[in-house]
């Protein structure tokens, strides 16, 4: 490396360290110095051109005590927002993220779409995205698809067949003019409750049940994919060995017993908000279809904790939706089947963000992606 590489990369490692701070909350260059362990005069040369692009603005001086006025630094009101948007088998979401990680503007519109083409989908996908971002420039897409995705391309969609290997980062990339990434809706919920503000710690496994149960598993504060996007298949571990059949091909996997259309069809119901409403009357059907999917689940989710000795177990989408009552079943299965789960007590809660994790996740996706790579910022 030469010196001028190695300086820019010095350069690039120091803004990334600022622009990480700002994301936590703004300060005075004074208060980041303190906060990074750069000298002020470093900081104020880093924060020059993130003011000149825009990426930053200087709030007017405020007095703190004794010293001189401190001018706070934060993300610009109208700098660069990233957006993310979900296809899912019964709707569509979209939401913009600001580099500050607060949401701008989401939207969730139903959508019967497992018949849809790709050009469909995305026709509408652009649509929806074209309403919730204005005049801000635009970093990039995240895009979130409920199936297994391996570089950037959908090799498994179960419930969006006509999306399998479709070059759908691609085409919505040329519909946008930005950069726009792919990813399994199960890792981008897990990516949400860690960037931008850690919700979970840095360890934990994200669960959420749709038509099918995913998992993000977060290990050391990244996301585990395996390699070939295929971890976290918590809806196809076998919890009983020559159980009911499964659209995989195999046999007794949790999501025959704990999906969201099992637990419907058993609670008589056709959608999640009249089983809520029943649960809240507490209808027995309903609150008997409910703990029946909470003993599988939770037989799934001890399995999950022995492998990866995780100690926060988060419970999303609908499974939060649902969590009152879903939660002494899982707590009686866990308690009874993780190894050594008296000294090591597994924490499990609901998720804060409900149906909106997915997109804020893969928004997400890319405002992390810049704060990382800040020379994306400069692009
Ligand atoms: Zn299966």
């Amino acid at each position: 490396m030469t010196t001028v590489d190695h300086l820019r990369q010095v350069r690039l490692g120091n803004l990334r360290t600022v622009l990480l701070a700002l994301v936590d909350r703004p300060g005075s260059r004074a208060d980041l110095a303190a906060r990074t362990g750069l000298t002020k005069a470093t900081l104020s040369n880093l924060a020059e051109p993130l003011l000149a692009g825009g990426i930053l603005v200087e709030e007017p001086a405020t007095l703190a005590g004794m010293g001189r006025p401190s001018k706070p630094l934060r993300f610009h009101p109208d700098g660069p927002v990233a957006v993310g948007a979900e296809i899912n088998v019964s709707h569509l979401a979209v939401e913009t993220l600001g580099l500050d990680g607060e949401t701008l503007e989401r939207r969730l519109v139903p959508a019967d779409l497992r018949k849809a083409s790709a050009r469909d989908v995305l026709d509408r996908v652009c649509a929806l995205i074209r309403e919730v971002t204005g005049p801000r420039p635009l970093l990039g897409a995240g895009l979130a698809i409920p199936g297994v995705v391996h570089d950037g391309v959908v090799v498994r969609a179960p419930n969006l067949p006509r999306l399998v290997g479709e070059p759908l980062a691609l085409d919505l990339s040329r519909r946008l003019g930005v950069e726009v990434a792919l990813d399994n809706e199960a890792n981008l919920a897990a990516l949400a409750h860690l960037w931008p503000r850690h919700l979970a710690g840095e360890d934990f496994v994200h669960v959420t049940a749709d038509v099918g149960i995913g998992a993000g598993v977060v290990l050391g504060g990244e996301v585990y994919r395996g390699v070939s996007g295929f971890a976290g298949e918590l809806g196809h571990v076998v919890i009983e060995r020559d159980g009911i059949p499964c659209t995989c091909g195999s046999r007794g996997c949790v999501e025959r017993y704990a999906g969201l259309d099992v637990i419907l069809r058993e609670a008589g119901r056709r959608r999640l908000d009249s089983l809520r409403r029943a649960l809240s009357a507490g209808d027995s059907k309903a609150v008997d279809a409910v703990r029946h999917a909470g003993e599988a689940l939770g037989v799934g989710i001890a399995t999950l904790t022995n492998l990866f000795d995780v100690p926060t177990v988060v419970l999303g989408g609908s499974y939060a939706v649902l969590y009152d009552h879903l939660h002494d079943a899982v707590r009686s299965e866990m308690d009874s089947r993780v190894l050594a789960g008296g000294e090591r007590h597994t924490r499990l809660v609901a998720s804060p963000l409900g149906e909106f994790a997915v997109v804020r996740g893969a928004a997400g996706l890319i405002t992390r992606r810049a704060v990382q790579q800040p020379e994306r910022l400069f692009a």
